[in-house]
Formats: structure tokens, C-alpha cells, sequence
């Protein structure tokens, strides 16, 4: 494969993770990765500031030392993943006002009211609702925030698997999606292809090939593919057959990202 790399990943900047920075880049070089996107969590709640969330002035130094130790090797990206914007609308200005990224995937992992979807409690959920109120936060965040790829745009299917082994028939969000679709194209957005529900039990790529073909259907071309690793051992994963997927779905360009512009390498 000549292109190789991983799109959506954490260290242990993220509340969720404690994987070393350098341990993911090195990681990224034994396995012949050309570029590292280091994406982050920065969630927005209404009640905090960012700071309280990423210490992002003590990351960016740790980057810049990485991209300095490691560059020649592999092209280190100072990434970042949002969570639901709107929560906060002043505090993801002052952030971007404060912090330079490379690439930005816009999330939703809360509700309004910051209500997390991986902590709700699955036994009293209505599938269909939650679904409902995801895709309206999804259409609100392609809407009016600044992102390059929207993140894991099927993710209630994540929890309603681990928790408890349901899913929902994505065709009733077909229109949802299309939707979805025409305004990210409009806007020259993207969509990331999250491997991480293969290695999680859902058994497929969020989205998985049939959300995929409505976004090519749409014209949709611009395609991040990441494994959000929260250890080393995960990353790259899945990344060789999804980009495989992708080329059968008929696509043939995944992008990269600098200074939030993006080039397109092809998928051979
Ligand atoms: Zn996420
Ligand atoms: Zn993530």
C-alpha cells in the first residue's frame, strides 16, 4: 500500500487515554505510517471552560517536540476532535482564536442539556429518539461550526451494541442522512470513516459501506479514515481493508490535512 495513515487518534492529552505522545508516534513509524493525525478530545459542555477539559498549551509544546524528534519519519499533525460545539459556541471561538490545528473532526458525543449518549441508561432508551436527537445535533454542528470531517456519524450504534446488543435500521435515516450530506458537500466538509466499531463488536466500519454509498450517491468525495486509538496497539487498525471498502464503494481519493487544507492521495 503507498498511502498509509491514521486519522483519529488520542494520547494521553485526551481524559481518556494514557497513551505517551511519543509511544503513538513511534508506533506510527514501525508501522511505516507517511503521517500521524494526534486528534484530541476537546469536548464542550455548557458549564466549563476548555482548559478544564485539554491542557492544550502543554500539548502544542509536546507536538512541536514531536514533530522536531520525529518529522522526518513521519509527518506528526497537530490534530484536534470537538465535541458538540454548540454546547459552548463561545468557548470553541475563544479555543480556535487561541489554537492553530491542522485538521479538525467535528463529533457529536453529547446531547443538548450535556447529557453524554455513552452514559445513558440503555435499558430506558428509545432507540429511535436517541437516533432522532443525534442526527438533529449532527445537522445543527455541520450547520454553523467550523470542522474539516465530521467523526463517527453512526455512533449511538456503538453503545446500543455494547450495552445493550441493539442497533437501529439505518435506511429510517436515509433522508437524515442525505441531508447531512448536501450540507457538508455544500460546505466542502468531509466525513471520517471510524474503524473503531470493528475492533468494538458492532462488526463494521461508522458509517458502515450502505451510509458510505448514500455519501458517494450525494457526490460526497472527502474521506478521512481513523482508528480512534486510545493505546498504540490500536492504531492503524483496520485502516488497510477500509481502505479497501472504499475503493469497492467506488472511491478513490482519502485526504490528508495541513493548516486545515486538504490534498487528496489516491487509493491504489
Ligand atoms: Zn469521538
Ligand atoms: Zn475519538
Amino acid at each position: 500500500m503507498k498511502y498509509f495513515t491514521d486519522y483519529h487518534t488520542h494520547t494521553e492529552f485526551s481524559c481518556d487515554s494514557t497513551a505517551p505522545l511519543d509511544k503513538m508516534c513511534e508506533r506510527a513509524i514501525a508501522l511505516g505510517m507517511q503521517e500521524l493525525a494526534l486528534t484530541d478530545h476537546a469536548d464542550f459542555l455548557s458549564f466549563k471552560t476548555f482548559e478544564e477539559e485539554i491542557d492544550l498549551a502543554t500539548r502544542q509544546q509536546a507536538i512541536i517536540a514531536a514533530q522536531e524528534k520525529y518529522g522526518n519519519r513521519c509527518k506528526i499533525l497537530n490534530g484536534i476532535e470537538i465535541g458538540q460545539p454548540q454546547a459552548n459556541p463561545a468557548e470553541y471561538e475563544r479555543m480556535l482564536q487561541l489554537y492553530p490545528f491542522d485538521f479538525i473532526i467535528g463529533s457529536i458525543h453529547n446531547l443538548p442539556n450535556d447529557v453524554e449518549i455513552n452514559h445513558l441508561d440503555y435499558s430506558q432508551v428509545n432507540d429511535m429518539e436517541l437516533y432522532t436527537q443525534f442526527m438533529e445535533e449532527e445537522i445543527k454542528l455541520v450547520q454553523n461550526y467550523d470542522f474539516d470531517v465530521l467523526g463517527h456519524i453512526t455512533m449511538p450504534q456503538r453503545y446500543l451494541y455494547r450495552r445493550v446488543r441493539r442497533s437501529v435500521d439505518l435506511t429510517k435515516f436515509e433522508e437524515q442522512y442525505q441531508e447531512l450530506f448536501r450540507l457538508l458537500i455544500a460546505r466542502e466538509k468531509g466525513i471520517e470513516v471510524n474503524t473503531s466499531g470493528i475492533r468494538q463488536g458492532i462488526d463494521e466500519t461508522m458509517p458502515n459501506a450502505l451510509v458510505l454509498k448514500w455519501y458517494r450517491e450525494c457526490g460526497g468525495k472527502i474521506i478521512t479514515v481513523g482508528s480512534d486509538a486510545h493505546t498504540p496497539q490500536d492504531l492503524g487498525a483496520a485502516i488497510p481493508e477500509t481502505y479497501q471498502m472504499l475503493r469497492e464503494l467506488g472511491f478513490t481519493h482519502v485526504m490528508s490535512y495541513e493548516k486545515r487544507e486538504y490534498q487528496a492521495h489516491k487509493l491504489d
